[in-house]
């Protein structure tokens, strides 16, 4: 039924997930729910533990293309359908409405009217709403919507419209929609076309059937079809530690304590009756487990996710809509033994840096903790849905039609390296009032955002000094190491484990490719003893200046949102693929110092540059 197109698998997730438009070579398309998936060739994919925190049974990816040619008909895949549909003639401007029955395989959609055929360009705008619906815009109404009711009835051709373009204007006011019925000259250029209109919304996306429509109050915000607002993706995303370790390391004695409680084989076996209550409520009193540890333990115990409520309506339960996915990964990069699977084999080692007394390198030996190289890991990431508008509109669920209890996902295979922070010296310095002073004025921008909740699964409940402090020094990070080791930006990640509540204070910097070969070897070598100080010593150096500054070091909030201080495109963004929290919550005045702020390296930069002088002294 739809053109079937040929999008590697691993974009299937992002950026051609469920929902989102995008062009090839001049065409436009909008990826299907997932309802839509054909199911053979179909593979699954692992993840129980991403799997548990969503709420869901499982994982797919779409059926493998053996390459990355877009064009070939009834080749598996995603599907995708053209969107949007009203398509123009740039030779003799006639617009057509282009319907499925009109595809050729294979074949971009020519002009019928002119000879020899001229290909068809899709129209730039479309339509949006914050439930989250899509539509071409009704650009027979735009173009009768100068008239008045009465005069707009005497017009019946509803599709012989042409889109004009005048040279006596420019931008979008020289463009304009116009009625080529007989007898009727109605027409509307789009200059104001940008914003809403009061015209109706189609209440659903364009691959769902009319009878799928709900009925949708939302005024629609008429937009390019590749504004950044049309699409936002919820993608979750987790490291495949052993599955064993799904219970956490620290509370591991805890958690014995539990299963050796006298009324814990009678909770296991009445879990749903009401009694349960009580026996959940002594084995709490006598051991101090929180309900979190209960239901991991009875979900590990039972072979199944732990309870989330079911959703009215079928479909997937209403789990959270960003789940923590931190704790197991941090509790496994922490542990003292790592643990160790064909998908996750870590290693730890040092900054070699153990009985220097000289700076700037003792200084960083006492900076830093635990570093720990992971030759292999796996990564699962997984689209539950997406908003339009902004992101913390209404989500649509990847699967539109609210049937599926699984969630499209891709896996991808790299290497990394974890740091930590020396835990004494960032308590130290999370006390300092200054520190807190500039931190809360960030909480505050970031509480009136509206990526708070989205921004609130990474920084845990409550924004932290070491969660900026960690995470602007993983983005010097990042740009350090591909200054000096040939990766790209984009092809680095992030992931910070800075939660105050759970103890956490590291980073891991990681490369995930998205075929099984992604495993080179290049990223972990830059972590080996030497080598990663020497990078550590570097980075800090770069960050004290900007090229910016003095307007980045001084900014009082900068960035979308305000979310960012001393940060800009010089000195601490990156890709937005590598980073977790959409390039917000950074402040390099945390990491180097800044007019009133102790950094927390700071005193290597004064170290560092003392002994830069004391060498050039030296004869
Ligand atoms: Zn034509
Ligand atoms: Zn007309
Ligand atoms: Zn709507
Ligand atoms: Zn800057
Ligand atoms: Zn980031």
């Amino acid at each position: 039924m739809s053109r079937t197109l040929r999008v590697r698998q691993s974009q299937t997730v992002v950026p051609f997930g469920a929902g989102a438009v995008f062009d090839i070579q001049g065409e436009s398309f909008v990826a299907t729910g997932i309802g839509d998936w054909p199911t053979r060739g179909r593979q699954r994919i692992d993840s129980p533990r991403l799997a548990d925190r969503l709420g869901v049974t499982g994982f797919y990816a779409a059926p493998a293309t053996p390459n990355d040619r877009y064009d070939v008909a009834d080749a598996p895949g995603a599907p995708y359908i053209r969107f949007p549909s009203w398509l123009f003639c740039g030779a003799c401007r006639r617009m057509k409405r282009w319907r499925i029955a009109d595809e050729k395989h294979g074949q971009a959609p020519r002009c019928p009217s002119c000879s020899p055929a001229r290909p068809l360009a899709p129209m730039r705008f479309v339509q949006i709403c914050k439930a989250g619906h899509l539509s071409d815009v009704d650009w027979w109404f735009w173009a009768h919507s100068r008239r008045d009711g009465g005069e707009r009835r005497t017009c019946e051709e509803r599709e012989k419209l042409r889109f004009l373009v005048s040279d006596r204007a420019s931008g979008l006011e020289a463009l304009s929609v116009a009625c080529a019925a007989k007898g009727c000259e109605a027409a509307r250029d789009l200059l104001d076309i940008l914003g809403t209109h009061g015209m109706r919304c189609s209440g659903r996306n364009p691959w769902q059937r009319a009878s799928e429509a709900v009925p949708c109050p939302r005024p629609v915000q008429i937009v390019q079809r590749t504004a950044g607002n049309l699409y936002y993706p919820n993608v979750h995303s987790a490291l495949d530690i052993p599955e064993t370790d799904v219970v956490v390391h620290d509370d591991e004695g805890l958690a014995a304590q539990v299963r050796e409680h006298h009324l814990w084989v009678s909770l296991c076996r009445d879990a749903a009756s009401p009694r349960a209550v009580l026996f959940r409520q002594m084995i709490q009193e006598d051991t101090g487990a929180d309900d979190g540890l209960i239901d991991a333990l009875l979900a590990e115990e039972m072979g199944q996710a732990a309870p989330v409520a079911d959703a009215a309506d079928g479909g997937l339960p209403a789990g959270p809509s960003w789940p923590d996915l931190s704790r197991e990964e941090w509790a496994a990069f922490t542990a003292p033994a790592p643990p160790a699977t064909r998908d996750f084999a870590l290693r730890e080692t040092t900054l070699g840096l153990a009985g220097e007394t000289e700076e700037p390198w003792a200084g960083i030996a006492g900076r830093f903790g635990r570093v720990v190289l992971a030759d292999r890991l796996r990564e699962v990431r997984a689209l539950s849905g997406f908003t339009r508008v902004s992101p913390d509109a209404t989500v649509v669920p990847a699967d539109t039609s609210r049937r599926l209890k699984w969630l499209p996902a891709v896996e991808v295979f790299g290497e990394g390296i974890f740091l930590t922070l020396d835990r004494a010296a960032l308590g130290d310095w999370e006390q300092d009032t200054e520190v807190r002073r500039r931190v809360a004025g960030l909480r505050a921008d970031l509480e009136r955002s509206f990526q708070k909740d989205r921004l609130a699964s990474v920084t845990g409940p409550e924004l932290a000094p070491r969660f900026v402090l960690l995470h602007t020094l993983a983005h010097l990070w990042i740009r350090q190491l591909s200054f000096e080791s040939g990766y790209t930006t984009a092809s680095l990640r992030e992931r910070i484990y800075a939660r105050p509540d759970q103890d956490q204070y590291g980073i891991l910097v990681y490369t995930a490719a998205g075929d099984a070969e992604g495993t080179l070897g290049g990223l972990v070598r830059q972590g080996e003893p030497g080598r990663l100080a020497e990078t550590l010593l570097r980075m800090t150096e770069a960050a004290a200046w900007c090229s910016a500054d003095p307007l980045c070091a001084e900014h009082s909030g900068q960035g979308f949102g305000n979310l960012n201080r001393a940060a800009c495109h010089a000195c601490a963004l990156l890709p937005e693929t590598s980073c977790e929290a959409g390039n917000s919550l950074l402040d390099r005045a945390l990491v180097v110092g800044g007019e009133r702020v102790p950094g927390y390296l700071q005193s290597i930069v004064a170290a560092a540059r003392n002994a830069a002088v004391t060498a050039l002294e030296q004869p």
